[in-house]
């Protein structure tokens, strides 16, 4: 897998400076998927060329669990067959973010001028797939400034009546910032290629929208490229759109602590590499949030005024609840006081105004034990919950939830199947010490189905997080509606 970029200009060897490599020294820095190497294979008074160069083995990707298929067991023949070496994938924009992080966040102590401005540059990109639609790199690079330009090799060389294979050489131009041609080219490579190993993260919306920040809420593809960008999770991708639509830039939600129940889950997401930091802003990536957003998106999608968020531990569901005028009514319940005393504290009840505290309610309740208050919501939330009780209790839980008169409930729980994507985490263990219990879909479902049906609600389940071919996705959700 071969990116290079071409500078042609003044003193092009300054390319150097701007990614931070020098051109008289080739490179290699050695991932857990593979081995990057960074080389210059031109380096002239005024044409300058960067060469990163991915080496992948597969059976690497299988030995150390680094998943092609997302590190399923048993190991499938895609993780020894696959076409990851030779493809630009979402290997390749780690490597990007990776290799040259601080240029990506527009930073260069010696050069800075250079930085900031746009420059002649060209990028090629080798193998990249393009499945689904002819003319695709124009439609989404053309709008970006870039002149495009690609060929599509043959399936096989030996059998022109195959026609031509699904991947193509590309090669962009234009006139930019370096800055900005290195983000288009990371948030744009998963666009185009449909398998995304997982360890990238979960925080997905919140990543297109901090490197997508000044470039796709313009983008005349951006519904595209978000739908694409999210395979087949269609609910963030609606929730990107949303966003975008609304102006809003990459910042939004990134800042909530990790809490309680995940916050081990959610560093072990990143596959147990260490969140990149400092190297591209919108990291660290957390499950927490994109949970939170997704539970936030079906409320919005419901037409639920008042909502319940039960077990809410420190209140980031209605942290984002509160912000929207239409949840006339809020309440949050824990068992735990201190996590309600926590709550109260993040959404700062008392600065509040008067108006906004009639508006929301916390207190200690009991899922396990009938609790009149909890009832008289539109909706219900019971979010990473339910696998705290033993399951002998869980019974008791679905009775008061179920029997509470909501419209609408919405459960999440983990996918266990999903742990052994979290190489941290030992075979066997659950995410959480106080985790009495986690589910498989099937699990999941069958114990939904059942409730749906004795209580009389519509059930659907939705996958929240990266998608693993295998063994779906890490937090699975069922919306229950009346
Ligand atoms: N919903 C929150 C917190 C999840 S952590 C979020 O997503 O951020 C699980 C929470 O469930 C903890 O705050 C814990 O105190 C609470 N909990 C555990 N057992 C409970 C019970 N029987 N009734 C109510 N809450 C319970």
């Amino acid at each position: 897998m071969l990116f290079t970029i071409t500078y042609t200009g003044e003193n092009a060897a300054d390319l150097g400076y701007l990614l931070h490599k020098n051109p008289s020294r080739p490179q290699t820095a050695c991932f857990n998927f593979g081995k990057v190497h960074v080389f210059y294979p031109e380096v002239n008074p005024r044409r300058c060329t960067a060469a990163l160069l991915l080496d992948i083995d597969p059976l690497d990707l299988v030995r150390g669990r680094t998943g092609v298929s997302g590190g399923s067991a048993p190991v499938g023949l895609f993780d020894y067959v696959n076409d990851r070496p030779y493809v630009a994938s979402s290997f390749m924009s780690t490597a990007i973010s990776r290799v040259y992080g601080t240029a990506m966040a527009g930073r260069c102590e010696k050069r800075q001028e250079l930085a900031d401005a746009a420059l002649d540059l060209s990028a090629s990109l080798v193998m990249l797939p393009c499945r689904g639609g002819e003319d695709l790199p124009r439609r989404i690079f053309e709008p970006l400034g870039y002149t495009v330009a690609w060929d599509q090799p043959p399936l096989d060389e030996k059998f022109p009546e195959w026609g031509n294979g699904p991947y193509v050489n590309l090669r962009i131009s234009g006139t930019v910032r370096l800055r900005d041609l290195l983000r288009h080219i990371y948030v744009l490579i998963p666009v185009f290629d449909f398998r995304k190993h997982y360890w990238v993260g979960e925080d997905e919306v919140e990543k297109l929208l901090s490197h997508g920040e000044g470039w796709l809420e313009n983008h005349p593809e951006k519904n595209v490229i978000a739908r694409r960008y999210f395979k087949k999770i269609s609910r963030l991708s609606r929730l990107a759109i949303d966003r975008l639509d609304n102006g809003e830039g990459g910042a939004a939600e990134t800042e909530e602590p990790e809490t309680g129940a995940d916050a081990d889950a959610a560093s072990a997401d990143s596959g147990g590499e260490p969140a990149s930091g400092a190297d591209t802003a919108g990291y660290p990536l957390r499950l927490n949030n994109l949970r939170l957003l997704s539970v936030f998106a079906e409320l919005k999608a419901s037409d639920a005024e008042t909502v319940i968020d039960l077990g809410c531990g420190e209140g980031n569901l209605l942290l984002l609840l509160l912000k929207e005028k239409r949840f006339t009514a809020l309440a949050g319940t824990d068992v735990s006081l201190a996590a309600l005393n926590r709550a109260a504290e993040r959404l700062k009840l008392d600065e509040l105004s008067e108006e906004k505290k009639k508006r929301i309610n916390l207190f200690q309740s009991s899922l396990t034990y009938r609790d009149k208050r909890i009832t008289g919501y539109d909706a219900a939330t019971v979010v990473e919950v339910i696998e705290h009780l033993d399951q002998d209790r869980l019974a008791a839980l679905a009775a008061h939830v179920f029997g509470g008169g909501f419209k609408t409930i919405i459960i999440t729980t983990p996918n266990i199947e999903y742990n052994i994507n979290y190489p941290g985490l030992a075979a066997g263990r659950f995410r959480h010490p106080d985790h009495r219990f986690e589910w498989t879909r099937a699990q999941f479902r069958a114990w939904g189905d059942s409730l749906a049906a004795a209580y009389g609600y519509a059930v659907r389940y939705e996958d929240v997080g990266l998608w693993d071919e295998t063994q779906g996705t890490p937090t699975q959700m069922g919306v229950f509606s009346k």
